[in-house]
């Protein structure tokens, strides 16, 4: 600005300058050229007297450069002239200036010259005896002295140069210094020393308060945003027009492993490359909606993308990425569950529907009639069993969200002792003995979860166990918790079964599970209300010699 002021005034100088050195000039030239008339005739009157007394040898005499003199005759022959041989020079008597003096007295002409070949001006004077005298100067004569005038002029012209760029620089510095010296975050502080800047620092304090909100309104908006997005566990990108990544929060980052740092500008490609991934970033890019969930490595990912559009335009995509790994499995182990379910009820209900249909045919004897209904029973009683256990699964599937799951503080021996109680005929009939050492332990959880649990547990040590055998339990305080361990002399599970057995109807040996009435779902139940409770199952098993699960209920579940 202070450069562009300084220009604009220094310009300004020079043209102003420069228009009067030319005026005075033009002037100058008029002025000089009358005045160069004036004394030409002078001149030529003061030569006239001596000349008609001493003739040509008195014009010798006369030393003038730069003018011309010419005595001519009054037959127009020149007798004289101090710039060229007379002899040789044609008659003048047809020269307009000569031609006026002879008629007139005096003659005076501006015209070309052939002889000086210059622009000249003539003045002619007639003698008593005719003849006349000239006198004539060219207008190049004049030129020394208008260059003069003119050098003089620049000369004047760069001294105020000179001048006028110290002052233009001074007055630039003037004015610009103030503006310079505003301090954007404080202008008012200049506005009394200079009252015409006033209106300008108002308007500099009121935009710096509008930017000042603005900045702070999307300075908090930023930090909402980036509080929203980086609690998030799900994923999110915001993707630009080329499949560059404009945005994302931390927990995109982690769910496809990206380092951030290890490039410039990151693309959706570096974060999956997989056509599947590509396709939904396209199509969302190319403005629908889309939705599309896609496996990687042992998880699943549900991908939701919509188009950010500007007008008409679809200016890029905002994608949302949710791990629906639990929900893919859960969704699997359901449909699996279904088809399971529906095998195993099948298999009781054809067996009683079969024996039904031969009673009802009236072929069977009285005698056979009893064991036929004996099998009806059985399978009805496997049915009834299968059933109880799949709503109290589909129940612990809701898990604490059930309001029937109300917790307390629940007293696990007097459970026990139910539960014992309840298969003390099954474990007589295997000849058993069962023995209980519980101290007076509590736990904070739902007593009839608890009770499943133990009864679970406790039936399968009889089931699978042989004649004679035992059954040891016990609930003892341990250092982090209250640990409930179910001990039996059985036939124990095969090391590479055991990860299995909690599945829902996982069977080590389906026919002997069979025989022994179980469902499959007993351990699956024992492993949902452990989940319920915060407690871990540990199974320690060895083929033939019998089978220990202990369950440990963490001392923090007290104080949930
Ligand atoms: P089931 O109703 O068949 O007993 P569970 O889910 O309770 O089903 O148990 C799954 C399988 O684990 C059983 O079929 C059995 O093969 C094995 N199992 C469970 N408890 C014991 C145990 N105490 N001793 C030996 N095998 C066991």
């Amino acid at each position: 600005m202070k450069r562009k002021i300084f220009l604009s005034v220094f310009l300004l100088l020079m043209i102003m300058i420069l228009l009067s050195s030319a005026a005075i000039v033009v002037v100058l030239y008029g002025n000089v050229i009358d005045q160069n008339k004036d004394n030409l005739k002078s001149f030529a009157e003061a030569i006239s007297g001596p000349c008609e007394l001493h003739g040509s040898d008195f014009l010798k005499e006369i030393t003038l450069t730069d003018t011309r003199i010419t005595w001519i005759a009054a037959d127009g022959s020149v007798r004289y002239d101090n710039r060229a041989d007379a002899g040789e020079m044609e008659n003048h008597s047809e020269r307009e200036e000569i031609k006026e003096a002879i008629e007139s007295g005096v003659g005076e002409s501006d015209r070309y010259s052939d002889t000086l070949m210059e622009r000249t001006f003539y003045f002619a004077l007639r003698l008593s005896d005719g003849s006349v005298l000239r006198v004539a100067k060219s207008y190049s004569s004049v030129f020394p002295y208008l260059l003069y005038a003119f050098l003089t002029a620049v000369g004047f012209l760069l001294v105020a140069a000179v001048l006028s760029l110290s002052a233009a620089k001074a007055l630039s510095a003037s004015i610009a210094g103030p503006i310079n010296r505003i301090k954007l975050d404080t202008p008012e502080k200049l506005a009394s020393p200079y009252r015409e800047l006033a209106p300008l620092v108002d308007r500099i304090s009121t935009l710096q308060r509008q930017i000042k909100e603005q900045m702070q309104n999307l300075k908090r908006k930023q930090e909402e945003f980036q509080a929203i997005t980086e609690n998030m566990s799900e994923g999110f990108l915001v993707i630009g027009r080329q499949g560059e990544v404009v945005s994302y929060n931390s927990s995109a980052l982690s769910l496809f492993a990206v380092n951030p740092n290890s490039k410039g500008v990151i693309y959706a490609a570096d974060f999956d490359d997989s056509p599947d991934f590509q396709s939904v970033v396209s199509r969302s890019l190319a403005g629908y909606h889309t939705e599309m969930t896609i496996p990687r490595g042992q998880r699943y990912y549900q991908l939701i993308a919509n188009p950010i559009e500007d007008g008409a335009k679809t200016v890029g995509a905002v994608l949302l990425v949710l791990d629906v790994t639990e929900k893919e499995e859960g969704e699997k182990l359901r449909r699996e569950f279904t088809a399971n379910v529906s095998h195993e009820l099948k298999t009781p209900l054809t067996s009683i529907s079969a024996t039904a249909e031969v009673l009802r045919s009236g072929l069977i004897e009285g005698k056979d009639i009893q064991h036929f209904a004996g099998n009806i029973y059985t399978e009805s009683k496997r049915l009834i069993a299968l059933v109880n256990d799949i709503i109290k699964l589909s129940r612990l599937d809701e898990g604490s969200a059930n309001p029937a799951f109300a917790k307390e503080q629940v007293s696990l021996s007097k459970i026990i002792n139910i539960v014992v109680k309840r298969l003390s005929v099954a474990a007589q009939e295997k000849h058993l003995t069962v023995t209980v050492k519980a101290d007076d332990s509590t736990v904070y959880g739902c007593a009839p979860i608890l009770e499943d649990m133990v009864y679970n547990l406790c039936d399968n040590a009889i089931k699978y166990n042989k004649t004679n055998g035992y059954v040891a339990i016990s609930l003892s305080r341990m250092e982090d918790g209250v640990a409930l361990s179910v001990k039996d002399g059985g036939i124990g599970i095969p090391h590479d079964e055991i990860p299995r057995i909690f599945e829902r109807f996982y069977r080590v040996d389906k026919s002997h599970s069979n025989e022994v009435g179980g469902t499959g779902l007993g351990l699956s139940i024992v492993k949902h209300a452990a989940l319920l409770h915060g407690a871990e199952i540990r199974v320690v098993s060895e083929p033939n010699f019998g089978t220990e699960f202990v369950v440990t209920f963490k001392d923090q579940q007290r104080n949930e």
